[in-house]
C-alpha cells in the first residue's frame, strides 16, 4: 500500500518546473526532494533577454535545459523528464522585433527541433507551446492559432504530446483548444493543459489532460470535481526559479505538500498513482 498513515509513499512528479542555472538550480529541486518529491518535468525556460535567432542557437538553448536536466539525475537523484519547444510569448516578443514572417519561420524550426531531441530520447514532448495569455491584436491571435494548429498537426504525425500554454481560466479555452485539436487529427488526450485551474471534471476540460497549478484552495476544488474526471489530472507548481518574480509562482515544495493534502481529503490511491505514475507514463513515456 502506498498509503501508510495517512501519507502517500509513492512517487510524486511535478509535470511544470523550470530551472535556471543562474538561480537556484540544484536546491531548488533538492527542496522538491526534501519534501518527498520524486519525479519532475523540466519544461525548457526561454530567456527573453537573449532568444534564439537561428536552429543552432534553438540547439544551444535546449541543450542547456537538457544539460540541467543530467544534473538533476545524477547530483540528486530525482527521475527527470524533459520538455522542449519555443514558449508563445517567446513568439510573440520575435514577431514584434522581426516580422511576422521571420518569427513564424523561428518557431516552426524550434518546433522541427523539440521533436527531433524527442526521437533521440533527450526530450519526451513538446512545449511550452500555445498562444498568448494576454490580450493581443486580432491578428497576432490568428496567427498564434495557425501556428498551435500547425504545431498539433506535427505532434499528431510524430505521435507526441504538447504541453499547452494558453489564456483564461474557463471551459470554453479547453473547448475551443478540442476544436483545433480536432480539425488538426490530434487526440485530446495528447494536449496536456498546463498551470490549468483546479476544476478537473470532464466538462469543463473537453477531454483535455489538466495539469493544475496547486495553489491555495485547488484541494478542496480537485476534491469537489475529481468524480467526474475520467482521463485523470496531473499536478504542477509552474516554478519560475527566478528571484525577480517572488511570490509570482509556487515553490518548489509546493506539490509534494498539496499530495498529502489531498490524502488528507480523501483522494483515493487508484487516482494518486494514475497522477503521479500512470498518466505520464502515458503521456511521455517511461523514464530511464
Ligand atoms: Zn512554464
Amino acid at each position: 500500500m502506498a498509503i501508510e498513515n495517512g501519507r502517500w509513499t509513492g512517487p510524486i512528479l511535478d509535470n511544470h518546473f523550470h530551472l535556471d542555472r543562474g538561480h537556484r538550480f540544484l536546491s531548488a529541486a533538492e527542496d522538491f526532494k526534501r519534501v518527498g518529491g520524486t519525479d519532475l518535468v523540466l519544461v525548457h525556460k526561454p530567456d527573453f533577454m537573449d532568444l534564439p535567432l537561428s536552429v543552432d542557437e534553438w540547439r544551444i538553448a535546449y541543450d542547456g535545459t537538457v544539460s540541467m536536466a543530467e544534473e538533476v539525475k545524477s547530483n540528486l537523484g530525482l527521475s527527470v523528464r524533459v520538455i522542449l519547444g519555443p514558449h508563445p510569448a517567446s513568439w510573440a516578443h520575435q514577431r514584434q522585433a522581426l516580422g511576422s514572417e521571420v518569427a513564424g519561420e523561428l518557431y516552426k524550426d524550434a518546433v522541427e527541433l523539440a521533436i527531433e531531441y524527442c526521437a533521440e530520447g533527450k526530450s519526451c514532448a513538446v512545449g511550452e507551446v500555445g498562444r498568448p495569455h494576454w490580450k493581443v491584436e486580432e491578428e497576432v491571435w490568428q496567427e498564434a492559432n495557425e501556428l498551435l494548429s500547425w504545431t498539433m498537426k506535427r505532434a499528431s504525425q510524430e505521435d507526441l504530446t504538447l504541453q499547452l500554454h494558453v489564456e483564461g481560466e474557463g471551459a470554453s479555452t479547453y473547448s475551443d483548444l478540442a476544436l483545433i485539436a480536432e480539425r488538426s487529427g490530434l487526440s485530446c488526450k495528447r494536449l496536456v493543459r498546463h498551470h490549468a485551474p483546479p476544476q478537473v471534471d470532464e466538462q469543463t476540460t473537453s477531454g483535455l489532460i489538466p495539469s493544475v497549478v496547486v495553489g491555495k484552495g485547488s484541494v478542496e476544488e480537485v476534491m469537489n470535481t475529481v468524480s467526474r474526471c475520467k482521463d485523470g489530472f496531473l499536478m504542477e507548481t509552474d516554478y519560475m526559479d527566478d528571484p525577480r518574480r517572488p511570490g509570482a509562482v509556487l515553490g518548489p515544495k509546493t506539490v509534494p505538500r498539496r499530495t498529502q493534502a489531498l490524502v488528507a481529503a480523501g483522494l483515493d490511491e487508484e487516482s494518486l498513482w494514475r497522477t503521479h505514475q500512470d498518466l505520464p507514463e502515458s503521456l511521455y513515456g517511461e523514464v530511464d
